[in-house]
């Protein structure tokens, strides 16, 4: 009530005594002995608030902070056994295979991936070559070395072939 007839004057000038008091609030919460600011906070409304705010800021941040205790053990634990568990595998007589095991599926892949490479070349490019020869090799040539028929893609093509066929040599 009384707050709400303070003038703008008043309410600065309270905000002003109560910022030093502000500063003393965390040291007050955390059990340091404040005479004055308790003859304050008994008559400042605005400070019993801030120190209840604060204190329930407190309460709040020990009680998101203590959930984490128990999954932070977990997490931890869970750490430590896989190490255990990595430890143990090393230790293993098979584990000397491991680095082997992934080289050769590493090459197995690599082997794989040139695999792809080359049919995909020679997808794009044995037609190309195969239609070729016919145009400058013999026909002395072409009957040592038959070549398999060249497969006009096109019209024109059609037409070149059909035009050489028949001017023959
Ligand atoms: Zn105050």
């Amino acid at each position: 009530m009384t707050e709400e007839v303070t003038t703008v004057f008043e309410a600065k000038e309270l905000s002003m005594g109560c910022r030093k008091y502000e500063a003393r609030l965390e040291d007050y919460l955390n059990g340091a002995p404040d005479a004055k600011l308790e003859s304050h906070l008994a008559s400042c409304a605005r400070c019993r608030a801030a120190l209840e705010d604060a204190r329930l800021a407190g309460t709040w941040l020990r009680e998101a902070w203590e959930p984490f205790g128990e999954p932070r053990g977990a997490f931890a634990a869970g750490v430590a056994a896989r190490i255990r568990a990595a430890e143990a595998e090393a230790a293993s007589p098979t584990a000397f295979w491991r680095p082997i095991e992934l080289l050769a599926s590493r090459i197995a892949l690599t082997a794989a991936t040139v695999l792809l490479a080359l049919s995909a070349y020679l997808y794009k490019y044995a037609p190309l070559k195969s239609d070729a020869p016919p145009a400058t090799s013999s026909d002395a040539a072409a009957t040592y070395f038959p070549q398999p028929p060249a497969q006009p893609t096109g019209i024109e093509e059609l037409a070149a072939t059909l035009n050489a066929r028949s001017n023959g040599r």
